[in-house]
Protein backbone atom coordinates (compact mmCIF):
# COMPACT_ATOMS: atom_id res chain seq x y z
CA UNK A 1 0.00 0.00 0.00
CA UNK A 2 1.88 2.81 -0.84
CA UNK A 3 -0.50 4.98 0.86
CA UNK A 4 1.85 4.27 4.05
CA UNK A 5 5.19 3.12 2.52
CA UNK A 6 5.68 6.32 -0.48
CA UNK A 7 8.03 8.84 0.41
CA UNK A 8 6.02 10.88 2.41
CA UNK A 9 7.50 10.65 5.64
CA UNK A 10 4.30 10.38 7.84
CA UNK A 11 4.14 12.52 11.26
CA UNK A 12 3.06 10.59 14.22
CA UNK A 13 3.15 13.25 16.99
CA UNK A 14 4.01 12.06 20.67
CA UNK A 15 0.86 12.96 23.12
CA UNK A 16 1.78 15.57 25.44
CA UNK A 17 0.11 17.50 27.87
CA UNK A 18 0.89 20.38 29.56
CA UNK A 19 -0.26 24.52 29.66
CA UNK A 20 -0.60 24.79 25.81
CA UNK A 21 -1.44 21.67 25.68
CA UNK A 22 -4.83 22.43 27.81
CA UNK A 23 -5.27 26.20 26.20
CA UNK A 24 -5.46 24.14 22.70
CA UNK A 25 -8.33 21.73 24.26
CA UNK A 26 -10.04 24.77 25.64
CA UNK A 27 -9.94 26.63 22.81
CA UNK A 28 -11.12 23.78 20.74
CA UNK A 29 -13.96 22.86 23.11
CA UNK A 30 -15.08 26.88 22.37
CA UNK A 31 -14.99 26.07 18.17
CA UNK A 32 -16.70 22.30 19.36
CA UNK A 33 -19.40 24.24 20.58
CA UNK A 34 -19.78 27.12 18.03
CA UNK A 35 -19.76 24.49 15.16
CA UNK A 36 -22.01 21.41 17.16
CA UNK A 37 -24.59 24.10 19.36
CA UNK A 38 -25.12 27.24 17.63
CA UNK A 39 -26.96 25.68 14.94
CA UNK A 40 -29.85 24.66 16.87
CA UNK A 41 -30.00 27.72 19.07
CA UNK A 42 -33.06 29.86 18.41
CA UNK A 43 -33.27 33.56 19.30
CA UNK A 44 -37.06 34.34 19.11
CA UNK A 45 -37.87 31.15 16.94
CA UNK A 46 -34.85 32.20 14.23
CA UNK A 47 -31.78 30.75 14.43
CA UNK A 48 -29.33 32.26 16.24
CA UNK A 49 -27.29 32.35 13.08
CA UNK A 50 -28.27 31.16 9.74
CA UNK A 51 -27.01 32.21 5.83
CA UNK A 52 -30.30 30.63 3.64
CA UNK A 53 -29.42 30.85 0.50
CA UNK A 54 -32.50 30.13 -0.77
CA UNK A 55 -34.33 32.88 0.42
CA UNK A 56 -30.78 35.22 0.00
CA UNK A 57 -31.51 36.30 3.79
CA UNK A 58 -29.15 36.16 6.96
CA UNK A 59 -30.27 35.61 10.36
CA UNK A 60 -27.72 37.00 12.77
CA UNK A 61 -28.79 36.99 16.74
CA UNK A 62 -32.33 38.17 15.57
CA UNK A 63 -31.07 40.90 13.00
CA UNK A 64 -32.29 40.17 9.19
CA UNK A 65 -30.11 40.87 6.26
CA UNK A 66 -30.72 40.70 2.72
CA UNK A 67 -28.59 41.41 -0.47
CA UNK A 68 -29.57 44.75 0.01
CA UNK A 69 -27.32 45.19 3.45
CA UNK A 70 -24.30 45.03 0.84
CA UNK A 71 -22.61 47.99 2.44
CA UNK A 72 -22.87 46.17 5.79
CA UNK A 73 -21.68 42.29 4.57
CA UNK A 74 -18.86 44.67 3.22
CA UNK A 75 -17.84 46.21 6.41
CA UNK A 76 -17.97 43.33 7.97
CA UNK A 77 -15.78 41.20 6.06
CA UNK A 78 -13.15 43.93 6.05
CA UNK A 79 -13.40 43.91 9.68
CA UNK A 80 -12.43 40.23 10.22
CA UNK A 81 -10.01 40.62 7.76
CA UNK A 82 -8.47 43.83 9.49
CA UNK A 83 -9.20 41.88 13.09
CA UNK A 84 -7.05 38.82 11.48
CA UNK A 85 -4.26 41.55 10.29
CA UNK A 86 -4.18 42.71 13.94
CA UNK A 87 -4.08 39.40 16.27
CA UNK A 88 -1.61 38.16 13.56
CA UNK A 89 0.77 41.15 14.13
CA UNK A 90 0.09 41.06 17.37
CA UNK A 91 0.35 37.29 18.45
CA UNK A 92 1.61 35.84 15.76
CA UNK A 93 -0.06 32.54 14.28
CA UNK A 94 -2.88 32.55 17.23
CA UNK A 95 -5.57 31.46 14.44
CA UNK A 96 -3.74 28.92 13.17
CA UNK A 97 -2.65 27.27 16.27
CA UNK A 98 -5.75 27.68 18.78
CA UNK A 99 -8.77 28.23 16.25
CA UNK A 100 -8.19 27.28 12.98
CA UNK A 101 -11.02 23.74 12.11
CA UNK A 102 -7.96 22.51 10.42
CA UNK A 103 -5.35 22.32 13.42
CA UNK A 104 -8.25 21.56 16.35
CA UNK A 105 -9.85 18.54 13.74
CA UNK A 106 -6.21 17.59 13.79
CA UNK A 107 -4.89 17.91 16.64
CA UNK A 108 -8.04 17.52 18.83
CA UNK A 109 -10.20 14.50 16.98
CA UNK A 110 -7.83 13.15 14.49
CA UNK A 111 -4.98 12.18 16.68
CA UNK A 112 -6.81 11.12 19.93
CA UNK A 113 -9.29 8.68 18.03
CA UNK A 114 -5.41 7.30 16.01
CA UNK A 115 -4.28 6.98 19.88
CA UNK A 116 -7.42 5.66 21.01
CA UNK A 117 -7.90 2.87 18.00
CA UNK A 118 -4.13 1.83 17.42
CA UNK A 119 -2.68 2.57 20.24
CA UNK A 120 0.51 4.70 21.52
CA UNK A 121 3.26 6.56 18.66
CA UNK A 122 5.79 3.22 19.27
CA UNK A 123 2.99 0.74 19.03
CA UNK A 124 1.59 1.86 16.02
CA UNK A 125 4.79 2.94 14.06
CA UNK A 126 5.83 -0.77 15.21
CA UNK A 127 2.55 -2.06 13.37
CA UNK A 128 2.95 -0.03 10.43
CA UNK A 129 6.71 -1.11 10.18
CA UNK A 130 5.82 -5.02 10.27
CA UNK A 131 3.22 -4.70 7.62
CA UNK A 132 0.11 -6.15 6.78
CA UNK A 133 -1.77 -8.04 9.23
CA UNK A 134 -5.10 -8.72 10.20
CA UNK A 135 -4.51 -7.04 13.80
CA UNK A 136 -3.23 -3.90 11.28
CA UNK A 137 -5.98 -3.93 8.99
CA UNK A 138 -9.21 -3.88 11.36
CA UNK A 139 -7.38 -1.45 13.43
CA UNK A 140 -6.87 1.00 9.82
CA UNK A 141 -10.61 0.16 8.88
CA UNK A 142 -12.11 1.08 12.42
CA UNK A 143 -10.57 4.29 12.15
CA UNK A 144 -11.43 5.12 9.14
CA UNK A 145 -14.75 4.59 9.85
CA UNK A 146 -15.17 6.48 12.77
CA UNK A 147 -13.17 9.48 10.70
CA UNK A 148 -16.16 8.81 7.98
CA UNK A 149 -18.39 9.62 10.60
CA UNK A 150 -16.59 12.56 12.16
CA UNK A 151 -16.53 14.15 8.65
CA UNK A 152 -19.95 13.64 8.06
CA UNK A 153 -21.18 14.99 11.71
CA UNK A 154 -18.57 17.75 10.78
CA UNK A 155 -19.87 18.52 7.86
CA UNK A 156 -23.88 18.22 8.69
CA UNK A 157 -23.15 20.77 11.38
CA UNK A 158 -21.83 23.16 9.48
CA UNK A 159 -24.41 22.67 6.96
CA UNK A 160 -26.33 23.80 9.56
CA UNK A 161 -25.40 27.18 9.69
CA UNK A 162 -26.81 27.56 6.03
CA UNK A 163 -30.12 25.61 5.83
CA UNK A 164 -32.37 24.65 9.17
CA UNK A 165 -31.22 22.00 11.27
CA UNK A 166 -34.43 20.51 12.26
CA UNK A 167 -35.12 20.08 8.34
CA UNK A 168 -31.36 18.73 7.52
CA UNK A 169 -31.14 16.16 10.41
CA UNK A 170 -34.94 14.89 9.34
CA UNK A 171 -33.98 14.48 5.81
CA UNK A 172 -35.86 17.45 4.73
CA UNK A 173 -33.51 19.64 3.21
CA UNK A 174 -32.95 20.24 -0.13
CA UNK A 175 -31.01 17.61 -2.37
CA UNK A 176 -28.20 20.66 -2.95
CA UNK A 177 -28.20 20.73 0.63
CA UNK A 178 -26.99 17.04 1.10
CA UNK A 179 -24.77 17.30 -1.78
CA UNK A 180 -22.83 20.11 -0.29
CA UNK A 181 -22.51 17.53 2.91
CA UNK A 182 -21.28 14.89 0.62
CA UNK A 183 -19.09 17.50 -0.90
CA UNK A 184 -17.17 18.53 2.97
CA UNK A 185 -17.43 15.02 3.89
CA UNK A 186 -15.41 13.68 0.94
CA UNK A 187 -12.48 16.80 1.64
CA UNK A 188 -12.54 16.11 5.46
CA UNK A 189 -12.31 12.31 4.70
CA UNK A 190 -9.47 13.02 1.98
CA UNK A 191 -7.86 15.64 4.93
CA UNK A 192 -8.47 13.40 8.16
CA UNK A 193 -7.16 10.23 6.07
CA UNK A 194 -4.10 11.36 3.33
CA UNK A 195 -3.56 15.05 3.03
CA UNK A 196 -3.51 16.16 6.94
CA UNK A 197 -0.71 18.17 7.69
CA UNK A 198 0.33 19.24 4.01
CA UNK A 199 -3.11 21.19 4.42
CA UNK A 200 -1.55 24.14 6.67
CA UNK A 201 2.10 23.54 4.10
CA UNK A 202 1.18 23.35 0.63
CA UNK A 203 -2.29 24.69 0.38
CA UNK A 204 -3.41 27.24 3.04
CA UNK A 205 -2.69 30.90 1.87
CA UNK A 206 -3.28 32.27 5.20
CA UNK A 207 0.49 30.67 5.84
CA UNK A 208 1.69 31.81 2.67
CA UNK A 209 0.57 36.03 3.45
CA UNK A 210 1.71 35.52 7.35
CA UNK A 211 4.90 36.28 6.51
CA UNK A 212 4.17 39.85 5.44
CA UNK A 213 1.85 40.43 8.45
CA UNK A 214 4.37 39.88 11.22
CA UNK A 215 7.15 41.68 12.30
CA UNK A 216 10.15 41.51 15.04
CA UNK A 217 7.84 42.02 17.93
CA UNK A 218 4.97 39.33 16.51
CA UNK A 219 4.85 36.64 18.72
CA UNK A 220 6.87 33.28 17.56
CA UNK A 221 7.54 30.04 18.91
CA UNK A 222 10.96 29.77 19.40
CA UNK A 223 14.37 27.74 20.33
CA UNK A 224 16.41 29.81 23.29
CA UNK A 225 20.34 29.09 20.91
CA UNK A 226 22.32 30.88 22.98
CA UNK A 227 21.03 28.47 26.01
CA UNK A 228 20.19 25.51 24.26
CA UNK A 229 23.76 25.33 22.04
CA UNK A 230 25.69 23.25 21.58
CA UNK A 231 23.30 20.60 22.23
CA UNK A 232 24.14 17.06 22.72
CA UNK A 233 23.84 13.84 25.25
CA UNK A 234 27.59 13.54 25.80
CA UNK A 235 29.03 15.55 28.75
CA UNK A 236 30.98 17.66 26.11
CA UNK A 237 27.65 19.16 24.84
CA UNK A 238 28.05 22.36 27.20
CA UNK A 239 24.68 23.89 25.96
CA UNK A 240 21.26 22.90 27.78
CA UNK A 241 19.72 20.88 24.81
CA UNK A 242 20.27 17.08 26.18
CA UNK A 243 19.12 16.65 22.02
CA UNK A 244 15.99 14.43 23.55
CA UNK A 245 14.15 15.33 20.43
CA UNK A 246 10.81 15.17 22.41
CA UNK A 247 10.02 18.46 20.71
CA UNK A 248 10.62 17.17 17.35
CA UNK A 249 8.28 14.65 17.81
CA UNK A 250 5.31 15.83 19.86
CA UNK A 251 5.03 18.56 16.52
CA UNK A 252 2.25 17.87 14.54
CA UNK A 253 3.85 19.35 11.35
CA UNK A 254 6.35 17.20 12.10
CA UNK A 255 9.15 20.18 12.41
CA UNK A 256 12.62 20.24 14.49
CA UNK A 257 11.23 23.99 16.25
CA UNK A 258 15.30 24.03 17.08
CA UNK A 259 16.22 24.63 13.03
CA UNK A 260 14.75 28.49 13.64
CA UNK A 261 10.94 30.01 12.46
CA UNK A 262 9.54 27.79 9.62
CA UNK A 263 6.41 28.39 7.76
CA UNK A 264 5.28 25.13 8.40
CA UNK A 265 4.84 26.17 12.52
CA UNK A 266 1.58 26.46 13.49
CA UNK A 267 2.69 27.74 17.17
CA UNK A 268 0.14 25.42 18.78
CA UNK A 269 2.85 25.42 22.13
CA UNK A 270 2.95 21.64 21.92
CA UNK A 271 6.83 21.33 21.88
CA UNK A 272 7.11 24.04 25.03
CA UNK A 273 5.07 21.58 26.95
CA UNK A 274 7.70 18.84 25.43
CA UNK A 275 10.68 21.13 26.47
CA UNK A 276 9.02 22.20 29.48
CA UNK A 277 8.34 18.45 30.91
CA UNK A 278 11.81 17.68 29.45
CA UNK A 279 14.05 20.45 31.38
CA UNK A 280 11.70 20.27 34.90
CA UNK A 281 13.04 17.92 35.83
CA UNK A 282 16.42 18.79 35.24
CA UNK A 283 15.44 21.69 37.26
CA UNK A 284 16.49 24.16 34.62
CA UNK A 285 13.61 26.11 32.43
CA UNK A 286 12.32 25.43 29.25
CA UNK A 287 14.57 26.13 26.35
CA UNK A 288 11.12 26.29 23.32
CA UNK A 289 8.80 29.05 24.53
CA UNK A 290 6.79 32.01 22.93
CA UNK A 291 9.32 35.03 22.65
CA UNK A 292 9.52 37.83 19.45
CA UNK A 293 12.62 38.08 16.72
CA UNK A 294 13.29 41.75 18.59
CA UNK A 295 13.89 39.75 22.33
CA UNK A 296 15.92 36.88 20.54
CA UNK A 297 18.24 39.50 19.25
CA UNK A 298 18.46 41.32 21.97
CA UNK A 299 16.86 44.38 20.90
CA UNK A 300 14.82 45.57 24.01
CA UNK A 301 11.55 44.86 25.06
CA UNK A 302 7.98 43.73 23.23
CA UNK A 303 6.34 46.92 22.23
CA UNK A 304 2.69 46.74 21.52
CA UNK A 305 2.29 50.29 20.46
CA UNK A 306 3.63 49.95 16.31
CA UNK A 307 2.58 51.87 13.38
CA UNK A 308 1.43 48.08 12.23
CA UNK A 309 -0.54 47.44 15.24
CA UNK A 310 -1.64 51.54 15.75
CA UNK A 311 -3.25 51.27 11.52
CA UNK A 312 -4.50 47.95 11.97
CA UNK A 313 -6.04 48.71 15.50
CA UNK A 314 -7.70 52.05 14.33
CA UNK A 315 -8.94 50.49 11.16
CA UNK A 316 -10.59 48.12 12.70
CA UNK A 317 -11.99 50.04 15.10
CA UNK A 318 -13.29 52.20 12.58
CA UNK A 319 -14.52 49.37 10.48
CA UNK A 320 -16.64 48.16 13.68
CA UNK A 321 -17.86 51.52 14.49
CA UNK A 322 -19.32 51.48 10.58
CA UNK A 323 -20.81 48.11 11.41
CA UNK A 324 -22.92 49.37 14.84
CA UNK A 325 -23.70 52.48 12.63
CA UNK A 326 -25.37 50.94 9.89
CA UNK A 327 -26.72 47.81 11.57
CA UNK A 328 -28.68 50.72 14.21
CA UNK A 329 -29.73 53.27 11.41
CA UNK A 330 -30.79 50.59 8.97
CA UNK A 331 -34.73 50.92 8.12
CA UNK A 332 -36.91 48.10 9.63
CA UNK A 333 -38.60 47.64 5.95
CA UNK A 334 -36.99 47.30 2.63
CA UNK A 335 -38.70 48.56 -0.10
CA UNK A 336 -37.91 48.29 -3.78
CA UNK A 337 -39.52 49.63 -6.49
CA UNK A 338 -39.85 48.38 -10.19
CA UNK A 339 -41.55 49.74 -13.13
CA UNK A 340 -43.44 46.67 -14.54
CA UNK A 341 -42.59 45.23 -17.81
CA UNK A 342 -43.56 46.30 -20.85
CA UNK A 343 -44.54 50.32 -21.61
CA UNK A 344 -43.95 53.50 -19.97
CA UNK A 345 -47.16 54.44 -19.07
CA UNK A 346 -50.47 53.49 -20.61
CA UNK A 347 -53.61 56.36 -21.89
CA UNK A 348 -56.56 54.84 -20.05
CA UNK A 349 -60.13 55.49 -22.14
CA UNK A 350 -61.41 57.98 -19.72
CA UNK A 351 -58.28 60.70 -19.98
CA UNK A 352 -55.54 58.97 -17.63
CA UNK A 353 -52.56 58.33 -18.17
CA UNK A 354 -51.33 54.78 -16.20
CA UNK A 355 -48.16 53.74 -14.75
CA UNK A 356 -47.90 50.28 -13.22
CA UNK A 357 -44.85 49.24 -10.31
CA UNK A 358 -43.94 45.94 -8.63
CA UNK A 359 -43.11 46.87 -4.94
CA UNK A 360 -40.98 44.11 -3.46
CA UNK A 361 -41.06 44.64 0.25
CA UNK A 362 -38.42 43.25 2.97
CA UNK A 363 -39.82 42.72 6.60
CA UNK A 364 -36.13 43.17 8.34
CA UNK A 365 -37.84 43.25 11.48
CA UNK A 366 -36.83 39.74 14.23
CA UNK A 367 -40.30 40.33 15.92
CA UNK A 368 -42.64 36.97 15.90
CA UNK A 369 -46.20 37.53 14.47
CA UNK A 370 -47.21 38.78 11.29
CA UNK A 371 -47.42 42.28 10.17
CA UNK A 372 -49.24 44.43 8.05
CA UNK A 373 -47.69 46.74 5.18
CA UNK A 374 -49.70 49.41 3.03
CA UNK A 375 -48.37 50.99 0.26
CA UNK A 376 -48.62 54.66 -0.13
CA UNK A 377 -47.38 56.91 -3.12
CA UNK A 378 -46.72 60.61 -2.50
CA UNK A 379 -45.77 63.65 -4.35
CA UNK A 380 -48.96 63.15 -6.65
CA UNK A 381 -51.30 65.61 -8.50
CA UNK A 382 -54.78 66.70 -7.94
CA UNK A 383 -57.23 63.81 -8.63
CA UNK A 384 -54.72 61.27 -9.37
CA UNK A 385 -55.51 57.71 -8.07
CA UNK A 386 -53.59 54.65 -6.50
CA UNK A 387 -54.49 51.23 -6.44
CA UNK A 388 -52.47 49.44 -4.19
CA UNK A 389 -52.69 45.88 -1.64
CA UNK A 390 -51.38 45.95 1.99
CA UNK A 391 -49.09 43.40 2.28
CA UNK A 392 -48.60 40.53 5.08
CA UNK A 393 -45.06 39.56 6.51
CA UNK A 394 -43.47 37.71 9.11
CA UNK A 395 -40.27 38.15 10.50
CA UNK A 396 -37.47 38.30 7.45
CA UNK A 397 -40.16 37.62 4.65
CA UNK A 398 -40.08 38.96 1.67
CA UNK A 399 -43.19 39.87 -0.78
CA UNK A 400 -44.21 41.84 -3.62
CA UNK A 401 -47.27 43.64 -4.63
CA UNK A 402 -48.19 45.72 -8.13
CA UNK A 403 -49.01 49.02 -7.55
CA UNK A 404 -51.46 51.10 -10.26
CA UNK A 405 -50.53 55.10 -10.68
CA UNK A 406 -53.28 56.97 -12.75
CA UNK A 407 -52.99 60.99 -13.46
CA UNK A 408 -55.27 63.71 -15.62
CA UNK A 409 -53.52 63.83 -18.78
CA UNK A 410 -53.39 67.09 -18.39
CA UNK A 411 -51.05 66.77 -15.06
CA UNK A 412 -49.28 64.21 -16.39
CA UNK A 413 -47.51 65.27 -19.18
CA UNK A 414 -43.58 65.48 -17.90
CA UNK A 415 -41.83 63.12 -16.10
CA UNK A 416 -42.93 63.60 -12.75
CA UNK A 417 -41.26 62.62 -9.28
CA UNK A 418 -42.98 60.36 -7.02
CA UNK A 419 -42.09 58.41 -3.72
CA UNK A 420 -43.52 55.39 -3.00
CA UNK A 421 -43.92 54.89 1.07
CA UNK A 422 -44.63 51.58 3.09
CA UNK A 423 -45.93 51.78 6.43
CA UNK A 424 -46.27 49.26 8.91
CA UNK A 425 -46.51 48.89 12.75
CA UNK A 426 -42.72 49.31 13.57
CA UNK A 427 -42.35 52.09 10.92
CA UNK A 428 -41.68 53.36 7.08
CA UNK A 429 -39.54 53.21 4.28
CA UNK A 430 -39.67 55.05 1.56
CA UNK A 431 -38.46 54.90 -2.25
CA UNK A 432 -38.10 57.70 -4.65
CA UNK A 433 -39.01 56.55 -8.35
CA UNK A 434 -40.96 58.54 -11.14
CA UNK A 435 -43.71 58.36 -12.97
CA UNK A 436 -43.69 58.53 -16.92
CA UNK A 437 -46.36 60.92 -18.98
CA UNK A 438 -46.87 61.23 -22.44
CA UNK A 439 -44.82 64.55 -22.46
CA UNK A 440 -41.93 65.87 -24.29
CA UNK A 441 -39.54 64.61 -21.65
CA UNK A 442 -41.17 60.97 -21.44
CA UNK A 443 -38.41 58.76 -21.09
CA UNK A 444 -35.55 60.63 -19.06
CA UNK A 445 -35.22 59.66 -15.43
S1 LIG B 1 7.16 23.61 16.11
FE1 LIG B 1 6.06 23.59 18.06
S2 LIG B 1 4.54 25.21 17.89
FE2 LIG B 1 5.31 24.79 15.83
S3 LIG B 1 3.84 23.31 15.01
FE3 LIG B 1 5.51 22.14 15.92
S4 LIG B 1 4.84 21.73 18.02
FE4 LIG B 1 3.52 23.33 17.24
S1 LIG C 1 12.70 19.07 24.14
FE1 LIG C 1 14.13 20.67 24.79
S2 LIG C 1 15.92 19.50 25.43
FE2 LIG C 1 14.71 18.09 24.21
S3 LIG C 1 15.52 18.33 22.13
FE3 LIG C 1 13.83 19.76 22.32
S4 LIG C 1 14.81 21.69 22.92
FE4 LIG C 1 16.31 20.05 23.32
Amino acid sequence: MAIFHGSRQWVVPLTIHGTFTRLHKASSALLFAFLLVVPWLRWKGEPLILADLATRRMVVLGQIFTPSDGVLIMLLALAAAFSLFLFTTVFGRIWCGYFCPQSVFMINLVHPIEAWIEGTRSERMRRDAAGWSFDRAWRKAAKWAAFAAVAVGVSMSFMGFFARTELLWTGQATPGNYAVVAFFSAVWMFDFTWFREQTCNLVCPYARFQGALTDDHSLVISYDVPRGEPRGKTARARGGCIDCKKCVVVCPQGIDIRDGFQLECIACGRCIDACTDVMTKLGHPTLVRYSTQAADEGRGTRSWLRPRTLVYGGALTALLAGVVGVTVLRDAIEVQVDRAPGSLFVRDDDGFVRNTYMVHVTDRSSAEGERTYAVAVDGLPDGSQVRSRPLTLTAGQRSSTPVVVRIPEAAAARTLPLVVTVRGTDGEARHATTFKGPGADAGKD
